[in-house]
């Protein structure tokens, strides 16, 4: 039987207990415990045979791995196929891609779309599995506190097990484009004064008053879901290891999930060495880079303030797990200005990929990297887009409209309005150009 164990004072706990933190306090994460028994039955062959497999539930590119994720019987399992998101590079006549290597000056790129999940956020990758353990537990109510994309993808899979669910959300802090999405999937929104971090506070408590379950990333099993971001890049790299993989940090959960799959992956000898890890946060919301600047010998909480809504945190909760990725995979932590983000964002959405703009850190991140020759020219770099273009959709339209004040609109669009007579012309000068 897998258990939980604290991050910080190694005290175990049962899976059975509804629990999210240690009596001392900090977080707790969940240890597979027959590794003996995984070494004998799991290898690349069996991944590689389940993706042409119509076998429920390894359809669902969390599922596949399921002996590394949640080991429960099937008759639990809530899923929606997730994952299968694309790897995009500049093979293939990928035209668009280009835009994005010249844009960071790196030529071996790979973005993995996680924005291409069913809500518009890997976030389902955890929320599978999270709702998952929620049947397992029997629970008959559950809830986050959201910037927005926890709060939709629980609210669908929420729906989809037929269980209770309320969001609570920061006011006025979320983009109507996931308002709207939580709310038409069923939840019982509920927005309250002050920011993400506050909200998170009182959604602890409420959870705590009454056995609602809480399923932000402070809950293990959401953990177990999002490591199969990294088991499936890897597997469509032909479990070939970049040099770097690159993401976004908030709460730190991510970063903790692709860390503890690849020490797994590698626990199992699945693949023989590990790629560095580079986390991406912005300027305004950076407490794990101040912290990472010290050697991590301080911890900091910041007011966060960014225009990229799923990252604006300041005092992000698996801190200790993160640490411990960075510190195991000789890992940097990087920041970038809001305006990097923006400029990030208009080249991957001008290739025909598009992402919503915390995402868009990853590929800022990879610029600056390179620019400070960390990530060299010959290296091979993963990126990960977290979210869906459709998010956040103000700032993309306002960039394009030059309408974002205190910002350069550089790699604006044209969008202009015109009358049928002179419309012909404005056509030619295009074509023209
Ligand atoms: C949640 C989220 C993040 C941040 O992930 P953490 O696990 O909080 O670090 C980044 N991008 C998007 C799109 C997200 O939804």
């Amino acid at each position: 039987m897998n258990y939980l164990k604290c991050v910080s004072c190694n005290i175990t706990y049962s899976t059975s207990e509804v629990r999210y933190r240690c009596d001392c306090g900090e977080i707790l994460e969940v240890k597979i415990t027959d590794w003996n028994k995984l070494k004998k039955n799991l290898n690349k062959k069996i991944f590689d045979d389940r993706l042409s497999s119509k076998e429920f539930p390894y359809q669902s590119g969390v599922w596949r791995y399921k002996e590394l994720v949640l080991p429960v019987s099937d008759k639990y399992i809530i899923t929606k196929s997730e994952g299968n998101t694309n790897l995009y590079s500049g093979l293939n006549n990928n035209k668009g891609f280009q835009k994005i290597t010249s844009f960071v000056g790196l030529q071996n790129l790979h973005l993995k779309h996680e924005g291409e999940n069913p809500t518009g956020s890997f976030k389902d990758r955890g929320m599978t599995v999270g709702i998952t353990q929620a049947k397992v537990l029997g629970v008959k109510a559950v809830a986050c506190a959201s910037t927005g994309n926890t709060s939709s993808s629980l609210a669908s899979y929420a729906a989809a097990a037929g269980l209770k669910c309320f969001v609570f959300l920061p006011k006025g802090k979320i983009t109507t484009s996931k308002l709207s999405q939580s709310i038409a999937y069923g939840a019982v929104n509920i927005q309250l004064d002050g920011d993400f971090d506050a909200v998170m506070k009182t959604v602890q408590k409420v959870c705590n008053e009454y056995k609602i379950y809480l399923l932000n990333s402070i809950n293990p099993f959401r953990i177990e879901g999002q490591k199969t971001i990294i088991f499936e890049l890897l597997q469509q790299l032909d479990w070939q290891i970049p040099d770097w993989i690159v993401l976004p940090g908030g709460n730190l959960g991510n970063t903790s999930a692709i860390g503890k799959g690849l020490f797994e992956l590698k626990k199992l000898g699945i693949i023989n060495k590990l790629p560095r890890i580079a986390i991406i946060q912005a300027e305004g919301a950076n407490p794990f880079y101040l912290s990472f600047k010290t050697g991590f010998k301080k911890k900091f909480e910041v007011r966060a303030r960014t225009v990229a809504s799923a990252i604006r945190i300041g005092n992000p909760v698996s801190f200790i797990k993160a640490k411990k990725i960075i510190e195991g995979t000789n890992g940097v932590v990087e920041q970038v200005s809001d305006q990097d983000i923006l400029d990030a964002k208009a080249v991957i959405d001008a290739s025909g990929i598009g992402c919503e703009p915390a995402s868009a850190a990853t590929v800022a991140g990879i610029k600056k990297l390179v620019g400070k020759k960390i990530i060299k020219k010959d290296h091979q770099v993963a990126g990960i887009l977290t979210g869906h273009i459709l998010k956040d959709p103000e700032i993309t339209l306002n960039y394009h409209l030059k309408k974002l004040s205190g910002y350069n609109s550089r790699y604006a669009n044209s969008i202009f309005e015109t009358n049928t007579r002179t419309i012909s012309r404005e056509i030619r000068d295009f074509l023209d150009d």
